[in-house]
């Protein structure tokens, strides 16, 4: 496309089914908004849009479980979701919900044209029925073993673990999730959109159109289903939590959550036009508008294969320009998960970090998972903020604006001769805003956050060697060159930091008295950023130090999370089959202190003891090297099973077994007597 008109950006829409957290912001929202925000800057008219998705068998579902409706589920974290969205500055032209009226309407029309048009295939067919929960199954009300992948938890539409999505039919033992029961098979009626038909169209415009521009990561995914052939998917659902399906014949059925969700896009940006006084059908149906959408891997299928077959299917829609999918973060290791609490949510972060907002952006951005799985950790998040944003940005925006007010009152003084290194500095500082756009036009988030970085290195590295602290000394005009240069890379830093750290520009062009009008262009076109007899005000810090133990207390949260879900997994063991007193009597169980521990050459938990039984000292191989240091354990009591055969253990002959049980949090306990006791006392 050449230069588009205007841009429509859509993040993906959430489902109210609980708070976003740190996945979300990584994979969807921040690089969406670097996006939007550095297209305004660059002076484009963007549609920024996004909202609730409130329709999915995931909320009623909830509201079963936490005894209320699911109206009451949706207004409570639509709330909660909104106001994280503003809180991290996120900059939604509009942040609709699919409850709207305007959505139910559009949603509707859509449907109705195809119908009236012969898009949809009716089909009687069987679908899987919970007799005693009275309902149809389908989607995340039953779950069953992935035809594809094999994985035992799949859902009825979507296979988490390898992504493939299907109809509930096709799953292998499928069981309800409302009862628990097998379902039975029971006739309805649907309306299917036939894919199979789209597929001619959808591999000449994506396998042969956007080959070269796709993230890899998108075009193989999209590929491998494209390959595998595409069959007719369902668009409606026998369900009472939904909009209802526009057909008279059609009572007691609604509109497929997919088939609704992604005309949510569309009805949204209605909702702005009406409010900013603008065309909406300009941001939807003009070929010079480029249309974006900003997903996770796990939405692929919808927005590269149905909903394009849908916006073609229907006729006089655009179809998306990019689907810059991100791929999964992980958390310390772990994936995110919102049902094991496993996650850093927004709102808790900001109670526990206030006003630290763009480091979490800025954290999430230079380690997004663009290209593959990522994984957040504290203590990485901890130097990227000690490291870069306090040691390199912080430290020279402070220095420049202390100095500036010390020497100067906090007027940008006048420059006297450049030298060559001033010119190349203020030269190099031109280039920034053009390679940072770049990355951002190639959805290229971490390497743009990288390049701002880079800008405040070049900064702080020009301060440091030209050290104007102790030029002043010597020579008080060119402490007049270096400040001004200074004070330039301080405003283009103010501008070009925006899309990235919006609330540090803010902060940045307040320290500065920068006109809020300067713009990206203006960074490489304008002679002067900051004039001679410019005033400043006083410094204030951008960013403060993290200390070890915030970090800490947040590793230990998690590590609570993790003892608490093992707990609630554990499952008890059943009871062995009953053996008679004799049987017991057969175990010579006797109480010994260990008097030596070594580790076992080349292995990971076993340690060498020494123990004292009372009869004899001898060798026993312990595979508790994970739980216990050698030294932690010289002198403990412990109990022992001596009359077990020896066995050679990785080359050692072990001559008994000590008792040991399993604690909490995965590590191991002895099993010994309360009170010390006799070596070779017997345990009866
Ligand atoms: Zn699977």
């Amino acid at each position: 496309m050449s230069a588009p008109k205007r841009y429509t950006i859509t993040a993906a829409l959430p489902y109210t089914n609980g708070p976003i957290h740190i996945g979300h912001l990584a994979g969807v929202y921040v690089p969406a908004d670097i996006y939007a925000r550095y297209l305004r800057l660059i002076g484009k008219d963007v549609a920024y849009i996004s909202g609730s998705d409130e329709h999915g068998a995931a909320i009623p579902m909830r509201a079963k479980k936490e005894g209320v409706s699911p109206q009451v589920i949706i207004d409570k974290y639509h709330k909660i979701i909104k106001q994280s969205f503003v809180d991290f500055g996120i900059s939604f032209d509009n942040y609709s919900r699919t409850s709207s009226k305007i959505h139910h309407e559009t949603a509707s029309a859509f449907f109705t044209k195809m119908y009236n048009d012969g898009e949809f295939i009716e089909e009687v067919s069987a679908q899987l029925y919970d007799a005693e929960a009275n309902q149809f199954l389908a989607d995340r009300f039953v779950v069953g073993t992935c035809p594809k992948c094999g994985f035992e938890e799949s859902y009825g539409d979507q296979c988490e673990s390898c992504g493939t999505s299907h109809n509930a039919t096709d799953l292998i033992n499928p069981k309800s999730a409302i009862t628990g029961n097998i379902p039975t098979v029971k006739e309805t009626k649907h309306w299917f959109l036939p894919l199979d038909k789209h597929e001619d169209f959808l591999r000449k415009w994506i396998l042969e159109g956007h080959k070269k521009d796709w993230k890899p990561n998108v075009y193989g995914q999209v590929k491998s289903w494209l390959e595998d052939g595409l069959r007719p998917r369902a668009v409606t659902r026998d369900l009472d939590w939904g909009i209802p399906v526009p057909l008279k014949e059609a009572d007691g059925k609604v509109l497929y959550v997919w088939f609704d969700a992604p005309i949510g896009y569309i009805s949204a940006t209605k909702e702005w036009a009406a409010r900013e006084g603008k065309n909406w059908e300009d941001y939807w149906k003009k070929d010079d508008t480029k249309l974006v959408h900003f997903i996770g891997k796990d939405n692929i299928v919808f927005h590269c294969i149905i909903f394009p077959a849908m916006l073609k299917a229907h006729g006089d829609y655009i179809l998306p320009d990019n689907v810059p999918a991100n791929e999964f973060l992980n958390l310390e290791g772990n994936k995110l998960s919102t049902s094991k609490n496993w996650a850093v949510w927004l709102h808790e972060y900001l109670e526990e970090f206030p006003n630290q907002q763009d480091v979490l952006r800025y954290t999430l951005t230079a380690n997004a998972p663009e290209s593959k799985d990522n994984d957040f950790t504290w203590k990485d998040f901890q130097a990227k903020n000690n490291n870069e944003l306090v040691a390199i940005f912080g430290n020279f925006i402070n220095r420049v604006v202390v100095l500036t007010n010390k020497y100067y009152d906090g007027i940008v003084p006048a420059p006297n001769d450049f030298s060559e290194i001033d010119e190349d500095v203020l030269a190099a500082v031109k280039e920034f805003p053009n390679t940072i756009g770049k990355s951002i036009e190639r959805y290229r988030f971490r390497e743009a956050s990288q390049e701002l970085m880079n800008l405040a290195r070049l900064g702080n590295k020009y301060l440091a060697d030209e050290e104007p602290w102790k030029v002043i000394k010597l020579d008080e005009k060119r402490v007049q060159t270096i400040m001004y240069v200074a004070l330039q890379i301080s405003a283009a830093l103010a501008v070009v930091s925006e899309p990235f750290l919006p609330f540090t520009s803010n902060k940045l062009k307040t320290i500065l008295n920068i006109d809020a009008s300067l713009s990206w262009k203006n960074v490489t076109e304008n002679a002067v950023l900051l004039p001679t007899t410019h005033q400043i005000n006083k410094a204030e810090l951008l960013f403060s130090k993290i200390e070890d133990q915030e970090i800490e207390a947040q590793i230990e949260k998690l590590q609570a999370t993790k003892i608490a879900n093992e707990q609630e997994n554990k499952v008890i063991t059943p009871q062995k089959e009953t053996i008679e007193f004799e049987d017991f009597t057969k175990l010579d169980i006797r109480v010994g202190t260990i008097l030596e521990a070594e580790k076992v050459a080349k292995t990971k938990k076993l340690l060498k003891l020494k123990v004292d039984v009372g009869i004899d000292t001898r060798t026993i191989v312990s595979g508790i090297s994970e739980s216990f240091s050698p030294e932690e354990i010289i002198g403990l009591q412990v109990s022992v099973l001596i009359n077990l055969a020896p066995r050679k253990i990785k080359g050692v002959e072990s001559q008994g077994m000590i008792l040991m049980t399993d604690t909490p949090d995965g590590k191991l306990a002895f099993v010994a007597p309360e009170k010390v006791v006799k070596n070779g006392q017997e345990v009866n």
